[in-house]
């Protein structure tokens, strides 16, 4: 698999990958439960080597943030595992080092020149980078940066952190707690809500709830091209032609469905490559509808 990094413009707006991680995470069938392995097997073709390995079953994922320069402000969609984070519920992400920022670096970006920090959701793979470890403290890492978070997921976070116990396998409280409460804190921060949130001229927040009751999807319009980053709507490409699988890790799994049929629908109607929060290496699909599913015609990246 390349990982090299690309760009791409969709009208005035510029989108490029930020990589952080990709390794294995989920099999299949800990993906998406019930697909089965022999849909799988009719999409091989193309699903392998990116997307699936037959062989071991694995579903291969990464991490990654893209960085959206729009209206000359500098912009981060989701932020990642981030480094150095206690994630013991999740071996893979358990105090990861990379090196993202490094990354962000060599596409001319520090941190300081972050405007705005949007989190698709607050899982601890969106919000990561948020914070870094500052003499024993976490802090916000892009300082200058608003940071755009779903008032939804924020108030079920800080509601668990509060009573303090909840059952929280995944570590989702101590992920709010060390990467979300301390730009609430330190940091500019902006909760949004309702049906969708306006960026700016080009740029939108779209809730499409059900992964999380707070998750959002961003919408790309410019000059007459259109781009959707889905955040986690859709986590591998088996669930563009069958929209109805379920994430093992959805919330509302039957409202999840719901909102991916329609953006995906919006998706189609605007010739808008899907790039799902997770696709490995930057890729977007672009797609058609296909009876009441959707089908991939090609691929892109940034
Ligand atoms: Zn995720």
């Amino acid at each position: 698999m390349t990982d090299e990094t690309t760009s791409a413009a969709f009208g005035d707006v510029e989108v490029t990958r930020v990589s952080e991680w990709s390794d294995h995470l989920f099999s299949r069938p800990e993906l998406l439960p019930d697909s089965g392995r022999e849909e799988w097997e009719a999409e091989k073709g193309w699903l392998e080597p990116v997307f699936w390995s037959a062989e071991s079953e694995d579903a291969w994922l990464c991490s990654q943030s893209f960085l959206v320069r729009s209206g000359g402000r500098t912009i981060l969609v989701d932020t990642g595992i981030g480094n150095g984070k206690p994630r013991p519920g999740v071996p893979p992400f358990d105090r990861l080092d990379t090196g993202y920022l490094a990354n962000l670096a060599a596409l001319g970006v520090r941190p300081e020149d972050v405007d705005a920090v949007v989190c698709t959701h607050l899982h601890p793979d969106h919000i990561g980078w948020n914070t870094t470890l500052e003499s024993g403290e976490w802090r916000p890492t892009f300082p200058n940066a608003t940071h755009l978070l779903p008032k939804a997921d924020f108030d079920l976070l800080s509601g668990m952190a509060k009573s303090g116990d909840a059952p929280d396998p995944l570590g989702y409280v101590s992920a709010f707690l060390d990467s979300v409460a301390p730009v609430v804190e330190h940091a500019e921060t902006q909760l949004w809500d309702g049906e969708e949130h306006v960026i700016d001229d080009a740029l939108r927040l779209v809730a499409v709830p059900g992964h999380s009751p707070g998750a959002a999807a961003v919408t790309i319009s410019s000059g007459g091209d259109h781009a959707l980053l889905a955040g986690d709507l859709v986590h591998h490409p088996m669930q563009i032609l069958d929209p109805k699988q379920r994430n093992a890790l959805d919330a509302d799994a039957e409202t999840a469905a719901q909102s991916r049929i329609r953006m995906l629908g919006w998706a189609v109607e605007h010739s808008a490559p899907v790039f799902g929060g997770h696709f490995p290496g930057g890729r977007g699909a672009r797609i058609s509808a296909a009876g009441g599913a959707f089908r991939i015609d090609s691929w892109t990246t940034v």
